[in-house]
């Protein structure tokens, strides 16, 4: 079934009439540097224009969803698989039967419907000032609800998606109870009342508000990467601790790819996607955003390389993307503000 299933989706962009094939659109909530060197690649291989739309994430899903079936949009790239999941169950995606990205990535970087696929990983470990934190103090995640961190954790807001994606995780490795009662622990422990982005949270380490931080991976190797050598500096004083690695494994979410529900170029759109999977656009892409590839062989950016390996947890995302409103409900009640 899947062979006829290729069979027809080839027959279909051999004989779609090129004015169909010529362009795609692209919303994109990730920064237009980041990702235009790939597209222009693209548009010279494939000959097809690529018509590039940024903005927020969640703006511009609700552009989507207003635009409705006069929308232009071909392709929706954005981060963290709780908005990806969002935009699924808004019903603006289309799935996608792709045998590539399916051998590609693996199941559980993608929902099982083919409605989003990830393009890149990224992990959120803790990050500490080895001046304050002695090796060996820290070990799970679950374990910084303990009173010996009691106003030495700097975490952002939980408005934010990484840290509703992180909680919805763990309800999926710890069940829902648990992870209420480590909430409220955790929240008690908290240096300051969140505020600021990551890269706010691991300057407030280095200024002495905390002594750990709760941050995205390519924040802090953003950082070190930096032009500004005051950030370069910042940076290099913390340390990474990858939380889990004898249990579950750290906390990683995705920056991913879908297919639009009224795409009017679909075809162009599908190949765009097989582009970015493929093994040269995965180390470009991984490489200049500072994220992990997601296909099997891509070689990690020798800057993320320092952080060290690390053991992932292995929680098929869409779950995590599912699992949203209850991650609210329990920071919520924790008092996470
Ligand atoms: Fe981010």
């Amino acid at each position: 079934m899947k062979k006829l299933l290729l069979a027809t989706s080839l027959l279909i962009s051999s004989f779609t009439p090129l004015s169909n094939a010529q362009e795609v659109n692209v919303y994109s909530a990730r920064k237009e540097e980041l990702i235009k060197p790939l597209l222009e690649e693209f548009e010279t291989a494939q000959k097809v224009k690529v018509n590039l739309i940024t903005g927020k994430a969640d703006a511009l899903i609700s552009r989507i969803a207003s635009e409705g079936q006069f929308s232009p949009a071909d392709l929706i790239l954005t981060t963290d698989v709780g908005r990806l999941q969002r935009a699924k169950e808004m019903n603006l995606l289309s799935a996608v039967d792709s045998e590539l990205l399916q051998s590609k990535i693996a199941a559980n970087l993608r929902d099982e419907d083919g409605y989003w696929f990830a393009l890149t990983m990224r992990a959120r470990p803790v990050m500490y000032h080895p001046d304050r934190v002695k090796t060996g103090e820290l070990g799970s995640i679950l374990e910084l609800a303990d009173a010996k961190w009691k106003g030495r954790i700097c975490i952002r807001s939980s408005n934010n998606i990484y840290n509703q994606s992180m909680v919805a995780a763990m309800i999926t490795k710890f069940g829902e109870e648990k992870v209420q009662n480590w909430a409220n622990g955790f929240v008690k422990n908290f240096a300051r009342t969140p505020k600021g982005g990551d890269r706010d949270q691991i300057k407030a380490v280095v200024a002495g508000q905390c002594d750990i931080a709760i941050a995205n991976t390519y924040y802090l190797a953003g950082m070190l990467a930096d032009t500004d050598t005051e950030n370069q500096k910042i940076a290099s004083q913390l340390k990474v601790h990858w939380p889990d690695q004898q249990g579950t494994g750290t906390h990683v979410n995705i920056s991913g790819a879908a297919l639009l529900k009224h795409a009017p170029n679909s075809a162009a759109a599908l190949r765009l996607m097989e582009f970015l999977a493929s093994d040269s656009s995965q180390q470009w892409y991984a490489e200049n955003n500072h994220e992990y590839p997601v296909v099997a062989g891509v070689e990690t950016s020798a800057l993320l390389k320092t952080f060290g390996d690390f053991k992932a947890e292995d929680v098929p995302l869409q779950q995590v993307g599912e699992l949203n409103a209850s991650a609210i409900k329990i920071m919520d009640k924790a008092g996470w503000k």
